[in-house]
């Protein structure tokens, strides 16, 4: 028996040997304090939940739900994009509601791609762009995402041949796993590029909601024409601590969405509608549950920042996301400093070369952990001795 190239082509998976090491030190019976994974501690918001628990009690809601949702839920999702973002959209031709964000994304990859071609993709970077890309039969055009530059990609940078081969472009602002955010000023440029090259432009968006001091990064689709080319994929995840019921939506031109709704209507029955209707509670609901997790996030961020500055270790405190991007100290790689905070500390970060080898050189902080845990976290790193590594 033989499996598929692709999956022999996966990449090892990334954190085997930290996760030997947290086994390790767990059965040892030593606490791990782990920044490692970006998923919200704190609980889905109790309105959601009576949403959920109401549209679980109907029997209508047992059954197969339609492959592109329920309509009342497209409509509620263009309802919040045009108060948030002044975007309109046509809730039938132009929404799709996702089993996550993150399915619509692996899944968009067979929309836009065939064996040979090109997909331009940014690194460091979520892996899924990447691994879709791959899944489709294509190669991924690497597009380094560099601190100098903000880490925004250099478009000019990019060969011209290499552009007129590719097919898609993946962007995620604000990033993961950098932090970075970027400018209505970017999306048109981005937009003005792909439609010159006659490239879909697909948009990763699951933290436009998770900013601080004020700041509203944009939607993709507020630039210029972004309605030609552009499809943004959203998610209850992370603006609504629901990374657990797998609910998201992608956004945009028609053509691209009525693809992917075809491809999943092949694969897969849908989200289940209570959780639609959950969704729709936390869009309906008062927003002021977002407002608290963000003021959570901001203290952990501040805190964080502070104690990894008094080590020693270079960070730009992140104008949203979840993460904190730090560069490692001289003569570590992002593995062997993962490493050191595991076996000296029993911390866990992610090595920045899990997401590219533009990551290489920094490692990643998640701050979706509770502050008891984020201060121990803390008192470890500032009590490690960090020098050259022999
Ligand atoms: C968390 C995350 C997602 C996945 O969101 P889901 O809706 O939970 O699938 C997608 N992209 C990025 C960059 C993420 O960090």
């Amino acid at each position: 028996m033989q499996l598929a190239k692709r999956i022999e082509q996966l990449p090892p998976y990334l954190f085997v040997e930290i996760s030997k090491k947290i086994a390790a030190k767990r059965a040892q019976g030593i606490s791990v304090v782990s920044f490692g994974i970006g998923d919200p501690d704190l609980p889905t918001p109790d309105h959601i939940l009576q949403g959920l628990w109401k549209a679980a009690q109907l029997p209508a809601n047992h059954r197969y739900p339609e492959s592109d949702g329920l309509p009342e839920f497209r409509k509620a999702i263009a309802g919040w994009y045009s108060r948030r973002f002044a975007v309109t959209l046509n809730p039938d031709t132009e929404v799709l509601p996702l089993i996550g964000a993150k399915e619509g994304i692996g899944h968009m990859a067979l929309c836009l791609l065939d064996p040979g071609d090109i997909a331009l993709v940014p690194d460091p970077g979520y892996p899924v762009y990447s691994i879709g890309t791959m899944f489709a039969g294509a190669t991924s055009h690497w597009m380094p995402l560099l601190e100098e530059n903000g880490y925004l990609p250099d478009l000019d940078a990019i060969p011209p041949d290499i552009a007129r081969k590719a097919k898609v472009m993946w962007l995620n602002y604000p990033n993961n796993p950098t932090g970075a955010v970027c400018d209505l000023a970017f999306f048109e440029k981005a937009v003005a590029y792909c439609k010159k090259y006659e490239i879909a432009l697909c948009h990763d968006a699951p933290y436009t909601e998770i900013a601080y001091g004020g700041l509203r990064p944009p939607s993709v689709l507020q630039a210029r024409g972004a309605m030609d080319i552009a499809i943004e994929f959203h998610s209850f995840s992370k603006t609504y601590n629901m990374t657990g019921w797998r609910v998201g939506m992608a956004v945009g031109n028609p053509k691209l969405v009525n693809a992917l709704m075809r491809v999943k209507s092949n694969l897969d029955s849908g989200i289940p509608q209570a959780i639609q209707l959950a969704a729709m509670a936390a869009l309906a609901g008062d927003q002021s549950c977002v407002a608290d997790n963000v003021r959570h996030y901001q203290h952990r961020r501040d805190t964080l920042v502070a104690a990894l500055a008094q080590i020693g270790l270079k960070v730009l405190s992140p104008k949203a996301s979840l993460y904190i991007w730090a560069r490692v100290p001289q003569g570590y790689t992002s593995a062997a400093f993962a490493a050191k905070l595991i076996d000296e500390a029993a911390v866990v970060v992610t090595p920045g070369s899990g997401y590219g080898r533009y990551g290489e050189g920094y490692v990643r902080l998640s701050l979706t952990l509770p502050d008891d845990q984020l201060q121990e976290g803390v008192r470890r790193i500032a009590s490690l001795k960090l020098g050259t590594q022999a």
